[in-house]
């Protein structure tokens, strides 16, 4: 299980039933909410999404339309009678700005807040099946995106042969890794005898507010599924640059450098009710493009 689901897909203020930017990333081991704008805590309700396995949350900078809904969540969590610890990456401001919000309000949460500042680019954490990285935004404010990847072995077991060899169960894990077997009586097994080549690892990228920047595409190049920001329609190039913001055009184009399979956008400006020029905007540079919708779920 690897799937995406979008929580909020509008920039700046919550405009024709689109709400500020939020998303959850889930696998079988755990959730990763991605930003966290306003109402983010009643749109997972909304979508039936259980906080009990959210353990880790990015924010990507520190813009309201993707933080104001983080101390709301924290707090619910915590008089939901949540234990379990919860891990919160973010601009360096981010961990003040959560302590004093605790504090004016006299607040112990009922669970380990552990507080990550983001520094520099590259691994910023790792669970045992998905690891993630950080790069820099061209934002007008310090503004990073995240890349999802899973982390898998080269090889899968065939468990039928490897029985047959009378391999133990223990030697499996080296077996994943590409590792010959040797047998008690001396007999090497070769690793392709009881193994195949693993599917490809997985990976989802998520690039927030951004000018146009071809660096971010070298950076996330063969992700499966990108979400880039999308502001304005392509007229409004000018005013997309002027305010470090994207345009259809731009963002399909981060898509096609990319080479990725599919791409997602959004933070619409509220300015648009209509959405379906974006659509084909986008579509005109890179065919496999969809709007971010609240509540659509995407399988990587
Ligand atoms: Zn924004
Ligand atoms: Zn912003």
């Amino acid at each position: 299980l690897l799937a995406l689901t979008i929580l909020g897909s509008n920039s700046a203020i919550p405009a024709f039933g689109r709400n500020p930017t939020a998303q959850l990333l889930q696998t079988e081991e755990c959730s990763f909410l991605i930003d966290c704008g306003e109402g983010t805590q009643t749109q997972l309700a909304r979508y039936k999404l259980r906080n009990s396995k959210l353990s880790y949350i990015f924010i990507s900078h520190l813009h309201g339309d993707h933080y104001f809904g983080l101390i709301g969540l924290l707090t619910s969590m915590s008089l939901l009678n949540r234990t379990q610890e919860l891990h919160v990456y973010g601009p360096e401001p981010l961990g003040k700005i959560i302590e004093i919000q605790l504090e004016a309000g006299e607040v112990s949460l009922n669970y380990p807040l552990h507080f990550h500042p983001l520094k520099q680019e590259g691994i910023i954490c790792q669970t045992g099946k998905m690891e993630i990285q950080c790069f820099k935004m061209q934002h007008r404010i310090e503004c990073w995106g995240f890349l999802f990847k899973e982390i898998k072995n080269p090889r899968s077991v065939d468990t039928a042969k490897a029985k047959t060899y009378e391999i133990p169960l223990a030697f499996y894990e080296q077996l994943k890794r590409g590792e010959n077997y040797i047998h008690k009586d001396g007999r090497i097994i070769q690793n392709a005898e009881v193994t195949t080549a693993a599917p490809k690892a997985r990976s989802y990228a998520y690039c927030a507010d951004t000018l146009y920047d071809e660096n971010i595409a070298n950076k996330i190049k063969g992700a499966d599924l990108i979400y880039h920001e999308s502001t304005y329609l392509k007229e409004e190039q000018q005013k997309a640059f002027q305010r470090y913001h994207s345009t259809t055009i731009q963002a399909a184009n981060i898509a096609k450098i990319a080479e990725t399979k599919q791409l997602i956008i959004g933070h619409f400006s509220s300015k648009y009710e209509k959405l379906e020029a974006f659509l084909a905007e986008a579509k005109e540079v890179f065919e496999n493009t969809t709007l971010a919708v609240e509540g659509s779920c995407y399988k990587i």
